[in-house]
C-alpha cells in the first residue's frame, strides 16, 4: 500500500499518509498509515471486503407468483 491521502483528525485536513515500516509482517497489506504531517497512525479500517459472502442472501431469486386455487 502506497502513499495515500486521507482526512487527519489532528490535522483538520487531507493529509498524505504513508506506510510506516511494518514489524508485524504484513508486508504490501499492512493496514498501518502514519499521517506525515503530525505522525498520528491509523488503520485503514476502510477495506473493500474482497471476500464477500458467497451463496448468502440473493436478491436476484425470481419473485414466485404462487396462486392458491
Ligand atoms: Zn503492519
Ligand atoms: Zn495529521
Amino acid at each position: 500500500m502506497g502513499d495515500r491521502e486521507l482526512y487527519c483528525e489532528d490535522c483538520g485536513a487531507e493529509t498524505l499518509f504513508e506506510t510506516p515500516p511494518c514489524q508485524d509482517g504484513h508486508g504490501a497489506d499492512c493496514p498501518e498509515l502514519v499521517c506525515t504531517g503530525c505522525g498520528t497512525a491509523l488503520l485503514t479500517a476502510g477495506f473493500p471486503p474482497l471476500r464477500a459472502a458467497r451463496g448468502g442472501t440473493r436478491t436476484d431469486a425470481p419473485a414466485r407468483r404462487h396462486r392458491a386455487a
